[in-house]
C-alpha cells in the first residue's frame, strides 16, 4: 500500500500565454465561424441558433466545410455525432474525415448531411420499449446552440438524440423544448415591466463536487470498482471530525491533477472559476462562470468525462458517486439556476426601482408556486439508486423539497400578501406610480444562507442543491424550466383576465401575486432542513414526503405532471412512460449489480480471511495448551476463545444473510412490471446491504490488518 502512496506529482504542461489566450482554443465558436464560414452561412448559422429555425442544407455544407478545415488545422482526424442517451453520461461513435477521392487515394470529406443528422446503430441504449430492437433507428440530430468542440484526435458535434417516431431517448431534445418554454413563457411576463425585451435565458451555474483516490487502492477494491461506492469499510479513527479539509491546502499531486483539468476545462471554453476542498477528506469541488443552461450542461458532462480521463494521467480515479464513502459526507451537484433577458436584466435580482422589483417580486413568487405545485417531480428528478443515500441523510438536503428566501425576500412578501393593491398604486401626476418597499440591490443575507435548503433562494438566483453529483443537470434542468414555463403561462392568464375586466396591470399583477403568494406558502421554509420537526412539519404542509426512489419516480405520470409537460410541449406521455421505464429498471439494476458484488465479496473475501485469522487463533489455543497447565493455558486464552466465537457469530449471520439476499433477488427477478420490480428490490434487497456490511465492518477491527486484502478507509481517503 505504501509504494501508492509515494507518487509524485505529474508534471503538467502549461500552454503558453494567459489563460484567457487559450480559452476556448479547442471550441468552434461564434469567432471561429466567422473566420471560416463564408459570409452568408455565418448570418444564417446565428438566425438559426437565435430563432431555432433549421438549417438549409447548402448552409449546412458550408458549415461542414468550415467546421472540417478548422478540425483538420487543429490536429483532428476523426469527427462524431456527441450525445447525452438516457444513461448518466455521453456517447459518441467516431468516424474518420476520410473518403475514397476516386483516383485510388484517400481525401478528407465532411457534408452537411452528416453534419445534421445520423442514424446511429444505438439499439443499445436505454428507450423504455419505444424503440424495439428490430426497430432500431434512432437519429441523432445537430444542435447548432451548442459548439463543437475537439476532444484529442476527434471533432465532436451536440447532437440531440431521437427515434424514427420523433419521441426524445435523451436529455438534451426534452431540455430544449423547455428552455424554448420558458423562453416564451418568461419573455410575455417581462413584458408587462420591460416592453423591448426579445428573449429570456435560462443560466446554469452547476459547482461540481467528488473525490479522487489513488488509483493503486481503487484498484484492489472490487466494490469500488464495479459499483463506484465502498459497499463496505469502516469508518477511518479520523475522518471530517475535525473540519481539516473544508478549504484546506490542496495537496500537491492533486494540485498537479487540477491544473491540468483547467487547462484543458478552458481550452474547451469551460470557465472555470473556483476550486477547493470540500468537507470530506479527498473530496474536492469545481465551479464554472455560470452560462445558459444548454451550453453549461455541456460544459458539466464534458468535465466530468474530462475528470475522468485525466485523474488516470495522475494516478488517480475519481469517484462521481454521491455517496462512495459511509460515515462522510458525499457529494452533490448544486445546481444554480436563474433567468435573464436579452437586454441584460436579472430577473431573479432586485433592482433599483419599485417596478424592478415588482418584477423581481414577480419573478420570485413564480418559481415559487412551480415549486410547490411540482415539489414531488422536482424531487423525482433527482432521486437515483445513488443519490438516495445522500438525501436525507445528515448533510445533504432531506427527501423533502422546500425553499429558503431568507430573511429579507421574506420580509418583503409578507409585507405584500397583506397590502391591498390599492394601497400601492399611487395616482400620481404621470398616471400610476408603485410604492412598494425598498429591496435592497444586494441581499445580505444572501452569505449567511441556509445550507440546510434543498432549493435556496441565494441572491440572485436559486440553487437546486439536492441534485446528484454523478446526474446528467438536464435531468432537474428540464423540470424546473418546464414547470416555470407552465406557471409563468398561468399567471399570465389570470392576470390578463383581471385586466379585460378593467384592472390596471400593476395592480392585477399585485393581485394574483397575493394570491400566489397565498396559495404557495407550503413550500417556503427557513429553518433548519435537516430537523426531525421539520419532516413532521412538511408532512402536515401536504409536502411529498416519499423516500423510496421508485414510488418517487412515479411523480413523473401523476396528472399534474403529465400536462404540465404536455402543455409546455416539452414531453408527451409516452414519452415520459417511457422514461419511467428506463429509471425503474436502472435502479434495479444498480441495486442488483450491489447486491452481487457484496455477496461476492463476502463469500470469497471476508468469510475465507476472518477463517484463516480464527484458524491462527485456534492453533494458538491448541499450542498454549501443549506450553503449559490446563488451568493457565485456559486463562491465557479467554480473549482469543472470544474473538474465535464472535468471529464465528459474524461468519455466520453473513453467510445467512447473503443467502436471504440471493433469495429476495430471486423473487424480484421474477416480476414482470419494472416499476413493481425496482420496489421488490428497493423494499427487500436493498435493506440487506446494510445488514451484511454491518457484521463485514466489526470483521475488518477484529481480523489481523495483514490479511486484510482490501484497502482501508484510512488508506482510500488520505492522499498524500
Ligand atoms: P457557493 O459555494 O457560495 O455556492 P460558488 O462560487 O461555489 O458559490 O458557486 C456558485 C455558482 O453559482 C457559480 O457557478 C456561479 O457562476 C453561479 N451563479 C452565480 N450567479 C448566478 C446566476 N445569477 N444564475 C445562475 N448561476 C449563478
Ligand atoms: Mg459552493
Amino acid at each position: 500500500m505504501e509504494a501508492a502512496f509515494q507518487k509524485k506529482a505529474v508534471e503538467v504542461k502549461i500552454p503558453a500565454g494567459r489563460p484567457s489566450d487559450y480559452f476556448a482554443a479547442n471550441v468552434f465558436n461564434r469567432e471561429k465561424m466567422f473566420k471560416y464560414l463564408p459570409p452568408d452561412a455565418f448570418a444564417r448559422v446565428e438566425e438559426s441558433v437565435e430563432k431555432g429555425t433549421p438549417l438549409d442544407l447548402r448552409t449546412a455544407d458550408a458549415v461542414a466545410e468550415g467546421l472540417k478545415n478548422w478540425a483538420l488545422q487543429n490536429g483532428a482526424t476523426h469527427y462524431t455525432h456527441w450525445f447525452h442517451p438516457l444513461t448518466e453520461g455521453t456517447a459518441e461513435k467516431h468516424d474518420t474525415f476520410l473518403d475514397p477521392d476516386g483516383k485510388g487515394g484517400l481525401i478528407e470529406k465532411f457534408s452537411g448531411k452528416l453534419l445534421i443528422q445520423q442514424e446511429p446503430d444505438a439499439s443499445s441504449f436505454p428507450s423504455g420499449g419505444i424503440r424495439n430492437t428490430f426497430e432500431a433507428r434512432g437519429y441523432t440530430a445537430w444542435d447548432p446552440s451548442s459548439p463543437a468542440f475537439i476532444v484529442g484526435d476527434t471533432l465532436c458535434i451536440p447532437t440531440i438524440f431521437i427515434s424514427y417516431t420523433g419521441e426524445s431517448l435523451d436529455y438534451k431534445a426534452p431540455l430544449l423544448k423547455a428552455l424554448e418554454a420558458v423562453n416564451k413563457a418568461a419573455v410575455d411576463v417581462c413584458r408587462y415591466f420591460n416592453p423591448d425585451v426579445k428573449k429570456v435565458f435560462a443560466y446554469l451555474g452547476w459547482e461540481q463536487e467528488y473525490f479522487l483516490v489513488d488509483e493503486g487502492l481503487y484498484a484492489a477494491r472490487p466494490d469500488l470498482l464495479l459499483t463506484g461506492r465502498t459497499l463496505m469499510g469502516h469508518e477511518s479513527s479520523k475522518n471530517q471530525q475535525l473540519e481539516d479539509h473544508y478549504f484546506g491546502a490542496i495537496p500537491i499531486r492533486v494540485l498537479g491533477f487540477l491544473k491540468e483539468l483547467e487547462i484543458e476545462a478552458l481550452k474547451l471554453g469551460i470557465p472555470l472559476k473556483t476550486r477547493h476542498n470540500e468537507v470530506a477528506p479527498n473530496q474536492f469541488e469545481v465551479a464554472p462562470i455560470f452560462g445558459e443552461c444548454n451550453l453549461s450542461n455541456d460544459h458539466n458532462l464534458l468535465i466530468m468525462a474530462l475528470m475522468r480521463n485525466l485523474a488516470r494521467t495522475h494516478g488517480f480515479r475519481v469517484l462521481l458517486h454521491e455517496k462512495p464513502f459511509k460515515g462522510i459526507n458525499g457529494s452533490g451537484k448544486h445546481n444554480n439556476w436563474s433567468l435573464g433577458t436579452d437586454t441584460g436584466i436579472l430577473l431573479m435580482a432586485p433592482g433599483k426601482t419599485p417596478e424592478d422589483n415588482l418584477r423581481f417580486i414577480t419573478f420570485v413568487v413564480n418559481v415559487l408556486k412551480a415549486v410547490y405545485r411540482h415539489n414531488a417531480l422536482l424531487k423525482a428528478s433527482i432521486a437515483s439508486a445513488s443519490n438516495a443515500h445522500r438525501l436525507g441523510a445528515n448533510e445533504a438536503p432531506p427527501a423533502i423539497i422546500s425553499s429558503f428566501l431568507g430573511a429579507q425576500v421574506s420580509a418583503v412578501l409578507d409585507k405584500l400578501e397583506k397590502t391591498d393593491a390599492s394601497e400601492v398604486i399611487v395616482a400620481g401626476k404621470q398616471g400610476f406610480r408603485l410604492d412598494i418597499a425598498r429591496i435592497p440591490e444586494l441581499l445580505l443575507d444572501n452569505t449567511d444562507r441556509n445550507r440546510t435548503s434543498p432549493f435556496a433562494f441565494t441572491g440572485n438566483r436559486f440553487e437546486f442543491r439536492a441534485v446528484g453529483s454523478e446526474a446528467n443537470c438536464a435531468a432537474s434542468m428540464l423540470v424546473l424550466n418546464a414547470a416555470v414555463a407552465e406557471q409563468l403561462k398561468i399567471f399570465k392568464a389570470e392576470v390578463d383576465t383581471l385586466r379585460t375586466s378593467g384592472k390596471d396591470t400593476y395592480a392585477a399583477i399585485i393581485d394574483v401575486l397575493r394570491k400566489d403568494i397565498k396559495e404557495s406558502k407550503a413550500i417556503h421554509f427557513d429553518g433548519n432542513g435537516y430537523s426531525e420537526a421539520w419532516k413532521a412539519e412538511a408532512e402536515r404542509r401536504g409536502l411529498d414526503c416519499e423516500t423510496s426512489v421508485p414510488l418517487i419516480i412515479d411523480a413523473y405520470l401523476w396528472k399534474s405532471s403529465v400536462q404540465m409537460f404536455e402543455s409546455t410541449g416539452v414531453m408527451t406521455h409516452k414519452e415520459l412512460e417511457a422514461r419511467n421505464e428506463v429509471k425503474w429498471e436502472t435502479y434495479t439494476k444498480k441495486v442488483q449489480i450491489e447486491a452481487r458484488v457484496l455477496g461476492d465479496l463476502a463469500m470469497n473475501h471476508i468469510i475465507p480471511i476472518a477463517t484463516r485469522y480464527q484458524s491462527s487463533l485456534v492453533d494458538n489455543v491448541y499450542k498454549l495448551r501443549d506450553l503449559f497447565t490446563a488451568d493457565k493455558a485456559a486463562s491465557m486464552s479467554v480473549r482469543n476463545l472470544e474473538i474465535i466465537e464472535d468471529i464465528s457469530n459474524h461468519i455466520r449471520v453473513i453467510k445467512e444473510k447473503v443467502d436471504e439476499m440471493v433469495e429476495a433477488r430471486k423473487v424480484a427477478n421474477r416480476i414482470d412490471s419494472e416499476r413493481e420490480k425496482a420496489i421488490a428490490y428497493h423494499d427487500s434487497v436493498f435493506p440487506m446491504l446494510d445488514v451484511i456490511r454491518y457484521h463485514i465492518d466489526k470483521l475488518e477491527l477484529i481480523v489481523d490488518d495483514e490479511l486484510w486484502t482490501l484497502p482501508k478507509y484510512r488508506e482510500l481517503l488520505f492522499i498524500r
